[in-house]
């Protein structure tokens, strides 16, 4: 029962942001409700299910954002590449296509590629 709650707030969580999301935020942000290990099973079994999926930052903690792609129980197919702000730290998904490497005699299943710069507010 409280394995589904901490799911649900977390989903809810993370599919109202438009950036990704820390795993350090989140645990901050559920500290009053779950626990930090209720919270990274949580984000392991989203991930494992498609509906989540992770990326490392250039600050080294993990960030979450949701799916939007066909992603499933079986595999990740999320194409895109990510990017961090190097004042901010914020890191959002960005939904380009990255066809040039599928010409490489290489078929892309997941993309695990962070771009460094300044976001909007931080130029
Ligand atoms: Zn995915
Ligand atoms: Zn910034
Ligand atoms: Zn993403």
């Amino acid at each position: 029962m409280r394995k589904t709650a901490s799911l649900q707030a977390i989903r809810a969580y993370l599919g109202n942001k438009s950036t990704a999301v820390s795993a350090v935020e989140l645990v901050d942000h559920f500290s009053e409700r779950f626990n930090k290990t209720t919270i990274y099973r949580v984000l392991t079994r989203l991930e494992d299910e498609g509906e989540v999926h992770s990326v490392l930052g250039n600050d080294a903690t993990m960030y979450y954002a949701m799916c939007h792609s066909k992603c499933s129980k079986e595999a990740h197919h999320d194409q895109h590449v990510h990017r961090q702000c190097r004042s901010c730290g914020e890191v959002s998904c960005v939904e380009v296509a990255i066809p040039a490497l599928e010409a490489m005699d290489f078929q892309v299943e997941e993309a695990k590629v962070l771009l460094i710069g300044l976001c909007k507010n931080c130029q």
